[in-house]
């Protein structure tokens, strides 16, 4: 059976080229004028990615048989252009203007409404439909929905939805480009947004909706709905409004999303096999409006719900489901019966996924205690499995794969490495 592995150490690179080589490209989404590095580099030392690590293993995308497709990694055109944190700052900076305009009842009620609007844009738009496909909707309700998502800032529908499928084909590997296991948990957690290298939208990967004028001509202008959103907000509210209603909910929307790609791949519970770190998270929860149940939204990212029990409070399903009763959104898919009863038998897929998740836990653990690099053994394996995967019957196949990877590929890298010692 041949391997999806690939040992990413900068010798043996993806089978295929990068895909947005050949990706028509739509004019530049806007970027932040790089401010004097001088200036800039203390803040950035809280952003910085860790270096790759030479030990790190890059998981291919796989199909529902567990065969390795032909991957692409999205790549950076402007490589050379570093993050600039400066107008993220300025903006959190701006909430403070609240101390001059005032904070009224009417202001802070507006602040909740349009956080919940924002959220639900997020939730529901970016995520759950254009994502994920959860479930239908008309063309008119489709474009209302990208409208109310992009109020949240976030750049472009395509952008978001298009980075998000990525995020789930190659989580927590390599190719993640916000994952708190490869990168720092700050660049996790909004880093990789402000950084150039993740500005292109990857058309390639959202193809199905770029047959939409209505939406390319959005993600051609991304911050046209915040804009039209803070101007109305103005004129009906005033600065008080301004500031604390649409400022303070932006930001909380920010941190909100932002803690999906970061806290909910560090702090809660697993309840199933993922390959990944994704966890359940009441907390996030709450504040999410239902996307804190991720390590389930990571076992069946198609579904309608991430909350799979009664008690897995999800008020973006919830809102969904009255919006069905009325036909604005129909056909929500849901997750299968048996996963969340929790005799689902996960796909060699996934356990393909879950011994690659093994391996790298491994390297990690390897890298963090500077040991020298060596091919575990089942019980290493099944130590680290014990502690990072919930308890679950297919452990010892999936210890068994990750062996049988282990063997196969790291003979052939500890050789390269050899060869590469100087002298
Ligand atoms: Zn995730
Ligand atoms: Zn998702």
């Amino acid at each position: 059976m041949q391997s999806f592995l690939r040992l990413h150490d900068g010798a043996l690179q993806p089978p295929s080229a990068p895909r947005c080589a050949e990706t028509p490209r739509l004019p530049t989404l806007t970027s932040s004028p790089t401010l004097r590095q001088p200036l800039i580099l203390p803040l950035q030392s809280l952003l910085q990615a860790r270096a790759p690590r030479q030990l790190d293993w890059s998981a291919g995308e796989m199909n529902e048989d567990g065969k390795r497709h032909e991957t692409a990694t999205i790549k950076s055109h402007n490589d050379t252009e570093t993050p600039n944190p400066i107008p993220f700052y300025l903006l959190h900076v701006s909430a403070l203007a609240a101390i001059f305009t005032g904070v009224h009842a009417a202001d802070l009620w507006l602040c909740l409404g349009l956080y919940l609007l924002r959220m639900f844009g997020v939730t529901a738009g970016y995520h759950r439909y254009f994502a994920h496909k959860s479930f239908k909707t008309s063309r008119v309700f489709q474009f209302i929905l990208a409208f109310i998502a992009q109020t949240s800032a976030q750049r472009g529908v395509l952008w978001w939805a298009s980075h998000h499928r990525n995020h789930h084909r190659f989580s927590d590997t390599a190719q993640d480009v916000h994952s708190p296991a490869r990168t720092s948990f700050w660049y996790a957690h909004f880093g990789w947004v402000i950084d150039p290298k993740n500005h292109e939208t990857d058309y390639d990967g959202i193809a199905d909706f770029t047959k939409y004028p209505e939406l390319v001509w959005l993600e051609r202008n991304p911050y046209l709905p915040p804009v039209l959103l803070g101007i109305v907000v103005w004129l009906f509210a005033g600065w008080s409004g301004l500031v604390v209603g649409y400022v303070w909910s932006l930001i909380a929307c920010y941190h909100a999303t932002f803690c999906i790609n970061s806290l909910a791949h560090v702090h809660g519970r697993q309840r199933f096999v993922t390959g990944d770190h994704s966890r359940n998270n009441w907390m996030l929860a709450i504040a999410t409006m239902g996307e804190g149940w991720h390590n389930n939204h990571h076992a069946f990212p198609n579904a309608a719900r991430q909350g799979f029990k009664w008690w897995e409070f999800d008020l973006s399903f919830l809102i969904l489901r009255i919006l069905s009763w009325f036909g604005i959104v129909w056909d929500l898919r849901h997750p299968p019966k048996e996963m969340v009863q929790g005799i689902h038998l996960p796909g060699p897929a996934l356990m393909e996924k879950a011994a690659h998740q093994l391996l790298q836990d491994f390297a990690d653990r390897l890298a963090k205690a500077r040991e020298g690099w060596r091919v575990p053994t089942v019980e290493e394996l099944r130590a680290i499995a014990i502690r990072n995967m919930p308890k679950n019957p297919h452990l010892d196949a999936i210890l068994a794969r990750a062996e049988e990877l282990a063997s196969e590929w790291m003979p052939a890298w500890l050789a390269q490495q050899t060869a590469r010692q100087p002298g």
